[in-house]
């Protein structure tokens, strides 16, 4: 049976207050607050934007939506787990700071941020897993203790996954920091030593102090990585590979097994609103602004994780022609959502209804 995917168009140039609307507008149209019920902790999970990025969902987009969710279940939060990289979201003191200097502040959504796996990531509760890859999911605890998620995601292209849409939110998303180590650690980048200039900006970028100079190169420890892939993306020279081909299909089939544990968890309390306005090579992990990879081109939502990807791909597909996910990265994005319709996660067969 085909899922129900539901679409506005839209473009930043309306303003906030149209886009507000038309978030809204999809929203309604899913169900979701409908099935809320007034003693329900609602988490609206997304993410905040690295410090500097500019691409992010812009709080002012979800006034209509905060208005709904909250009359329906008034203990709403805004959240995110921390990351693995060094940045400004990898503890929770500094991750709600940034929060508030994006706008998610009381004053202007009176919303409350919580991070879900706590001060410094170890938060978390084991959940067996149910498909083949992982056998115990390290999930944020912030999120189990929710009764409802509204997933709130920017679709962006991803280093590691190729799309960075809703699944990846649900299952990369939700997870502790342990649990993103699960899923990255099928990851294996490597340094092509004639391609390193030795600038040092992968050292300096490491979390993990992975990465060190052997005769003016660097070099990858891989008893330290942890395959978070942050220096992938620092690397300007295009010096750091992984395999795209195993690596790259294992690490989409873990994030969409974490994806299904977390729809599991929410049943029917769950949706997903995904923008697709400034839709960049990289995600919102980027500590910058980023040039859009196609137009802007308006709000899905679904309560099927997998649908709702699949039509964003499929719109920015029809707008750009040819796969601009693929001309950043050269990844196959469409295993997430194979091996997430194969697990029970969603179907990739879906049945988009346009709102005027
Ligand atoms: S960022 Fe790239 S070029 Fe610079 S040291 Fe690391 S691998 Fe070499
Ligand atoms: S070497 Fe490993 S741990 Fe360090 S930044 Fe790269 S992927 Fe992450």
């Amino acid at each position: 049976m085909k899922s129900r995917v539901y679409f506005a168009a839209a473009r930043c140039e309306d303003g906030p207050s149209v886009l507000a609307e038309k978030a809204r507008a999809v929203l309604q149209a899913t169900g979701f607050a409908a099935r809320l019920e007034a003693e329900d902790f609602a988490a609206l999970k997304i993410h905040f934007g690295e410090k500097g990025n500019t691409g992010h969902i812009k709080p002012a987009w979800l006034a209509g939506v905060v208005e709904d969710v909250r009359a329906a279940a008034p203990r709403l939060f805004l959240t995110d787990t921390n990351t693995l990289y060094v940045g400004s979201r990898s503890n929770s003191v500094e991750h709600i700071r940034l929060a508030w200097a994006h706008g998610f502040r009381p004053d202007i959504l009176d919303v409350p941020v919580i991070i879900a796996d706590g001060l410094i990531g170890n938060d978390r509760r084991e959940v067996q897993g149910e498909a083949g890859r992982v056998a115990s999911a390290r999930l944020a605890s912030g999120i189990l203790g929710a009764d409802a998620m509204l997933a709130l995601t920017h679709v962006t292209g991803h280093v590691q996954t190729g799309i960075g849409a809703a699944i990846k939110n649900l299952g990369m998303g939700c997870a502790s920091r342990a649990g993103k180590l699960d899923q990255h650690s099928v990851a294996h980048p490597r340094v092509q030593t004639k391609a390193c200039l030795d600038c040092g900006l992968c050292y300096e970028h490491c979390a993990h102090a992975a990465i060190s100079r052997v005769e003016g190169r660097a070099c990858i420890d891989d008893a330290r990585c942890v395959g978070c892939g942050e220096c992938l993306v620092v690397c300007k020279h295009g010096a750091i590979k992984v395999r795209w081909d195993g690596d790259i299909r294992r690490i989409q089939e873990k994030v969409a097994e974490y994806a299904l544990l977390v729809k599991k968890h929410f049943g029917p309390k769950l949706a997903c609103l995904s923008f697709l306005l400034q839709i960049s090579k990289d995600c919102d992990c980027m500590a910058r602004s980023q040039a859009g990879i196609v137009e802007d081109i308006g709000i899905c939502g679904s309560t099927d994780p997998v649908a709702v990807d699949r039509a964003s791909a499929d719109l920015v597909l029809e707008r750009a022609g040819a796969d601009p996910f693929r001309r950043g990265y050269d990844i196959d994005w469409s295993f997430q959502l194979s091996h997430g319709q194969a697990i029970g996660l969603g179907t990739n067969e879906y049945r988009r209804i346009e709102l005027s």
